[in-house]
């Protein structure tokens, strides 16, 4: 369902009126967890100003260890809301839990499957079967092209066509960086699939000075959106302070990559 052969334009996922794929870009921004409505507000705001089409906020975090922040869990997703209406800004958040699907389509307008679940197969099934908003696959941690599409057919088999991809950096020897951000993701999906791909530079190089760079990169190289993480206090951040930007820096970013975009 997703292979490129039997579908051969672009697909265009509508995200509560916010197009990506085609020449739409998805400029999601925002922290990595949702830590108050006092943050997300100001935030989504910058975010916007910024020109973001869109929110994201961990309200359940797939946390390495058990004894770190794991996120405040619905109550994250009632502040997001809350953003969205100050903003109208749509929401992002990830979903680990088949428990929370439709609390998830009432909240949520892009729900993001994480790196850590892209082959829990019984969580895409029921994403497939009982989500009615379009899903945000992350690349796993090592996966191979080929197990990162048969995920995203595992989710469309089952009944939700709109699916997108994002490259969050894979695991390699380099151990400097978090991850190792792979650019060519981009037009090997292109080739191979219909859907669109965006590129999470935050999660891949783990440093903020990072993402300007390769966010630059992946525009020049024809992705269809970028997912940042952006905190207002980056070293008070209760998750990933390190690799998140300040609005400010966001902001200088946009710019940049929209100069790129016009080119590509
Ligand atoms: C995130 O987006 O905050 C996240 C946990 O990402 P990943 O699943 O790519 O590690
Ligand atoms: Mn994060």
């Amino acid at each position: 369902l997703a292979n490129r052969a039997f579908h051969p334009e672009d697909s265009i996922i509508d995200v509560a009126g916010v197009k990506v794929g085609g020449d739409h870009l998805a400029l999601i921004a925002g922290p990595c967890s949702v830590e108050s409505k006092e943050q997300v507000i100001m935030i989504a705001k910058a975010a916007k100003a910024a020109g973001a089409n869109m929110l994201r906020g961990g309200a359940f975090k797939p946390r390495t260890s058990p004894y770190a922040f794991q996120g405040m869990g619905t109550a994250g997703l009632d502040i997001l809301l809350a953003a969205k209406e100050e903003t109208g800004l749509p929401i992002v958040s990830e979903l680990m839990s088949a428990e929370y699907i439709e609390e998830f389509n009432e909240k949520v307008d892009l729900v993001q499957i994480g790196a850590r679940n892209m082959q829990n197969f019984d969580l895409l099934k029921e994403v497939g079967k009982r989500c009615t908003k379009p899903i945000l696959l992350k690349r796993g941690l090592s996966a191979t092209y080929e197990e990162w599409i048969m995920s995203a057919e595992y989710i469309m088999a089952s009944g939700n066509p709109n699916v997108i991809l994002c490259e969050r950096g894979v695991r390699t020897y380099e151990t400097y960086t978090r991850n190792t951000l792979d650019l060519q993701a981009i037009p090997v999906i292109k080739r191979l699939t219909h859907l669109p791909i965006i590129i999470d530079p935050s999660h891949a190089g783990g440093k903020w000075w990072l993402v300007e760079p390769m966010a630059k990169a992946a525009v020049a190289a024809g992705c269809d959106g970028l997912m940042i993480e952006v905190h207002n206090d980056p070293e008070h951040a209760l998750c990933d302070g390190p690799q998140s930007l300040k609005p400010e820096k966001y902001t200088e970013l946009l710019k940049q990559v929209g100069e790129i975009a016009h080119i590509v």
